[in-house]
């Protein structure tokens, strides 16, 4: 469904512009003829954008992210998809034996975590949850890798979205 991407920069979109895009805010911008207007498969978000212009659909069709495997993490530049691998597995190993420690700052309780020393407020147990996090996302990072891909295609991917050759 998707075409191959030709050479292009990072910058020609920027973060702004997506966020636009995804929230359907960009193509107010642009006089769009109903029949003309296509809508595009966010394979990142895993949804579909908004009604968008023929000049938008050939620029966004062409875009490629770096995506996380693991998790939903993805990003316009090569390598910073790797690092938060990387950190997400580092904090699973620092985390190994974590646990909660109440501690009293002045008059009030907060769950401290003892491997980062993080303080969380105890009325939302957010250092349980934030434990609890952790041991998700380490495990699911064991395997993980950086996946370059098209960020948008024609429809949802049937199986897995297209991996593009780097
Ligand atoms: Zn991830
Ligand atoms: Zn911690």
């Amino acid at each position: 469904m998707t075409s191959r991407p030709v050479a292009m920069t990072d910058d020609l979109i920027d973060q702004q512009t997506l966020d636009d895009l995804r929230t359907g805010r960009w193509p107010v911008r642009e006089e769009i003829e109903p029949q003309s207007a296509q809508r595009l498969w966010d394979n990142v978000d895993g949804g579909w954008t908004g009604p968008l212009a023929t000049a938008a659909v050939s620029i966004y069709i062409r875009k490629v992210v770096y995506k996380c495997t693991g998790c939903h993490e993805a990003s316009q530049h090569p390598g910073q998809v790797s690092d938060h691998i990387t950190s997400v597995r580092l904090t699973g190993e620092r985390h190994r034996r974590a646990r909660i420690k109440v501690e009293l700052r002045g008059q009030e309780p907060v769950q401290m975590c003892s491997a980062c020393g993080a303080m969380f407020s105890p009325r939302k147990n957010a250092g349980y949850k934030h434990l609890e996090n952790i041991k998700i996302l380490a495990p699911a990072h064991k395997e993980a890798r950086e996946e370059r891909i098209l960020r948008f295609s024609l429809g949802p991917p049937s199986a897995k979205a297209e991996v593009v050759p780097a």
